[in-house]
């Protein structure tokens, strides 16, 4: 068995970014991953603006000690351009608008007293005073978003705030993803004797679709070796990535990995966790790779023109598959759709428990931030109770062999770092 650091350098070593981009808008760009740095073509603020309402003056004018009373020379609204402000005067301003060249400084109108045509200047400001200055946020040539970024609603602000109304970003990654066991029913028809729900595809869809992925779901694959094979063939063609759940181990009835060994082959298998032991990964031929015409038109619009489509198949048991997708199967694709950081951040949290078995595996337990910052362990840590998924904040990270005391500092991984 491979430890979890091992596993997971294996297969990013293996997850370069697919080929293939395209220019989309920028209103539409959210979670996409940029394909190409963006570069500022101007200063952002592209003048100096006023952050205050108020008067915008001179400092050279306020020598004098105490109050000052100047003629308004101009009104300056956001979005016109003023004229240059004339020595000795003050010019209306709004927050927003342009200051006025010869304008050093300006006064907030709570600090003025307005008097017909003047106005009176009760306080002395410093010069740049309440003036945001050009390129303060942004210099005109520089790198805003490196390539790699994952576009959030800020990234796509910022690109807008220097007028990207489109953005050069990878296509989506094509994920098959299907659901091996006999036992397995769809919400909606009857339950009948021996027969679970199939909670995964739901699970798992919803992760995929929170990572951007474009994803054909093939459904329940019966426990039979032809059927297995023959949906591997089918989902190598136009995707990058085939994802399994179920029949991984090693009873008769789990079929996935000889299937694999038989369309194309398995690189790993078996990680020390827990939950999650069976996970394998690999790939799977494609139909030219095997001396077929290629079926699927669509096939030919894969702009990685590999010879195989990777392959990766989780256990079934529900927390096993929901871990082993957060920790491996994440990372995997987000390195396949170019991004550029991968790693979730970690926290270094109190455990408010005590865990006094240890495991020889790395154990991933789902825990809960309590009020008082520490860490509360869910009292079932069985990989069929997928409430823990629910009630938890995050993944415990423990270490192999090692038991946990209260008060002790654990690694923890929240699952806000994991499900975005
Ligand atoms: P397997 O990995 O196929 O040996 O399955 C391990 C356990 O997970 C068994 O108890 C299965 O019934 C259960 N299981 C497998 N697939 C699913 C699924 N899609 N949804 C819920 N439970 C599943
Ligand atoms: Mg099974």
């Amino acid at each position: 068995m491979l430890a979890t650091a091992e596993a997971l350098a294996t297969l990013l070593s293996a997850a370069s970014p697919i080929a293939g981009t395209e220019s989309i808008p920028t209103l539409e760009a959210l979670n996409r991953v940029l394909a190409a740095d963006v570069t500022s073509p101007l200063d952002v603020p592209p003048m100096n603006t006023s952050s205050m309402d108020g008067y915008a003056i001179r400092t050279a004018d306020l020598t004098v000690q105490g109050n000052v009373r100047l003629p308004v020379s101009q009104r300056i609204p956001a979005g016109h351009a003023p004229e240059p402000l004339k020595p000795g005067t003050a010019a209306r301003i709004f927050t927003g608008a342009t200051v006025p060249p010869g304008a050093d400084a300006i006064v907030m109108q709570e600090q003025t007293e307005a008097a017909g045509a003047e106005v009176t200047i009760l306080h002395s400001p410093q010069a740049g005073e309440w003036i945001t200055a050009q390129g303060a946020d942004i210099r005109s040539g520089s790198v805003i978003l490196p390539a790699g970024t994952r576009l959030t609603p800020q990234a796509l602000g910022l690109a807008a705030s220097v007028g990207c109304a489109e953005l050069v970003v990878r296509r989506r990654v094509k994920v098959a993803v299907f659901f091996t066991g006999d036992e397995l029913t769809m919400p909606g028809e009857p339950l009948k004797p021996g027969a679970i729900y199939n909670s995964n595809r739901f699970t798992l869809r919803g992760l995929l679709e929170k990572l951007g992925c474009e994803v054909t779901d093939y459904g329940i694959v019966v426990d039979k070796l032809d059927a297995t094979r023959a949906t591997l063939r089918e989902a190598a063609e136009a995707h990058d990535l085939i994802l399994t759940c179920g029949g991984v181990s090693v009873g008769e009835e789990d079929h996935v990995k000889p299937a694999v060994e038989a369309e194309g082959r398995l690189a790993m298998w078996q990680i020390a966790m827990k939950p999650g032991k069976p996970l394998a990964f690999g790939a799977v031929r494609r139909a030219a790779q095997r001396g077929e015409a290629a079926e699927s038109a669509s096939a030919s619009a894969l702009a990685s023109d590999s010879a195989e489509t990777f392959f990766i198949g989780l256990p079934g048991n529900p927390v096993s598959s929901f871990a082993t997708f957060l920790l491996f199967v994440r990372p995997f694709i987000l390195s396949l759709a170019g991004v550029q950081t991968v790693a979730p951040r970690a926290l270094s949290l109190r455990a408010d428990f005590t865990q006094s078995k240890a495991d020889r595996r790395n154990e991933f337990l789902r825990a809960r931030i309590n009020p008082a910052g520490g860490l509360d362990l869910f009292p079932n840590q069985s990989s069929a109770v997928l409430t823990s998924t629910v009630w938890g904040d995050g993944l415990i990270d423990n270490p192999p062999n090692h038991a946990i005391s209260a008060g002790e500092t654990v690694r923890f991984i929240p699952f806000s770092e994991l499900l975005n």
